[in-house]
């Protein structure tokens, strides 16, 4: 089946009732035949669901869809992205080991490496995008995993995942890639070697900011561990997110269409904006790895970084000028969103790993929404225009 065709037609068993379109299953356990089936059950004889923190049929139908659409073995979904990073390292690694990971990362996930696992003994190291030499280098007889995320957040660097498949394989490291700004209608990591694939589908998964949900797919004998840890610990999806997250994967793939289509109007009318000193987009040829993005990328992404001209005063202009997108941490949402990341989703960087990963006072992160272009276009030429006024009246 083509990816259309699965993220529909993947479906739980009909009940009794028969219904077309998979109900909501609100139960926190379900019911044993008898205590032999009880017995079967936990020791894993039979198959079958138990209790909602190990599985349900909404959140299996979930992990189904995810797991045909990025070409997986196995998944496991989670009660957010964030729950799904962490669940990837805690339970695959162990005190001594090491990670390799890319330098440009979501916040939260720059502060698991850096203040929570080291507190467990284990260590990571960055590496850049441009640097390829560098990482092989890195790569010590305790690393264990390679974290990467492309595009990357807000930061929008390409990693070539033919060669990071490579080199992981060569290592025998495991590859975890972050694939929440491409969603899987955009590439599939996997393909490329990938061990593992995780996302916050919090984002374009869900796509209508309703829910907060995670997942990661990937090989088989990984997810068995991951599986483990997060039945015990239980950072499960709940059913009713898992319910909301299966629905909005049958229309992500006409989602995803839009979203790039309008983030590639946006970011080549923004080219010529005598009031930004750089616009990003990976399919724009002046960014740095243009041909790399159009290698592996479907397409270009729904996601165009910009830096105003006039650092943070003007960027806070630029944004409180804005009238018609929303002023909120969140992305890959129907309605376009302005986020300011230096001063919100990546705060908590000191200013010299800001700067390492692309982030600076006046960047400003836009998740194109599915409105109509040519009005989103003109929100932000005339928020644009408003900061500007504003600078020169205020001198
Ligand atoms: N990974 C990336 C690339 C993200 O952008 C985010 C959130 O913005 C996350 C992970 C975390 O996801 P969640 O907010 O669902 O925990």
């Amino acid at each position: 089946m083509k990816k259309e065709t699965k993220a529909i037609r993947t479906q739980v068993k009909r009940s009794e009732h028969n219904e077309h379109s998979v109900p909501l299953y609100l139960t926190s356990s379900f019911v044993f035949d008898n205590a032999e089936h009880g017995r079967q059950l936990f020791s894993e004889e039979v198959g079958g669901n138990i209790y909602s923190r190990f599985s349900n049929p909404n959140t299996t139908e979930f992990i189904d869809k995810m797991t045909a659409l990025e070409n997986a073995e196995d998944g496991y979904a989670f009660a957010s992205g964030m729950a799904a990073v962490f669940a990837g390292f805690a339970a695959l690694l162990k005190s001594g080991d090491h990670i390799l990971a890319s330098r440009s990362l979501f916040g939260s996930s720059h502060q698991i490496l850096t203040q929570i696992l080291p507190k467990w003994g284990i260590s990571y190291t960055y590496v850049d995008a441009d640097k390829p030499k560098d990482w092989e280098k890195n790569i010590n007889q305790n690393t264990k995993m390679i974290f990467i995320e492309t595009p990357s957040n807000p930061g929008l660097e390409i990693i070539d995942l033919a060669w990071v498949g490579k080199l992981s394989k060569k290592h025998k490291l495991i590859l975890n890639v972050d694939n929440c700004f491409a969603t899987p209608i955009i590439q599939n990591p996997i393909e490329y070697g990938a061990d593992l694939v995780t996302h916050s589908a919090t984002k374009y998964i869900d796509g209508q900011g309703r829910v907060i949900g995670g997942v990661i797919v990937g090989r088989k004998d990984l997810i068995k561990e991951i599986r483990f840890f997060a039945r015990q610990t239980g950072p499960s999806l709940s059913p009713f997110n898992a319910w909301v997250l299966s629905k909005s994967l049958e229309t992500l793939s006409i989602r995803m269409e839009k979203h790039c289509a309008n983030a590639f109007q946006l970011a080549n009318k923004l080219q010529n904006n005598s009031e930004i000193e750089f616009v990003k987009y990976p399919f724009l040829k002046t960014h740095p790895q243009y041909k790399l993005a159009k290698k592996q990328m479907k397409l270009g992404g729904g996601i165009v970084t910009i830096v105003v001209k006039g650092g943070y005063e003007r960027a806070k202009r630029f944004i409180d000028s804005i009238e018609l997108a929303s002023l909120t941490a969140n992305l890959g949402d129907t309605r376009t969103i302005v986020t300011h990341p230096a001063s919100t989703t990546h705060s908590k960087l000191s200013d010299e790993e800001k700067e390492n990963v692309g982030i600076f006072p006046g960047t400003v992160r836009i998740s194109v929404g599915l409105e109509n272009i040519e009005e989103i276009i003109l929100d932000i030429e005339q928020a644009l225009k408003k900061s500007k006024v504003k600078s020169q009246s205020q001198k």
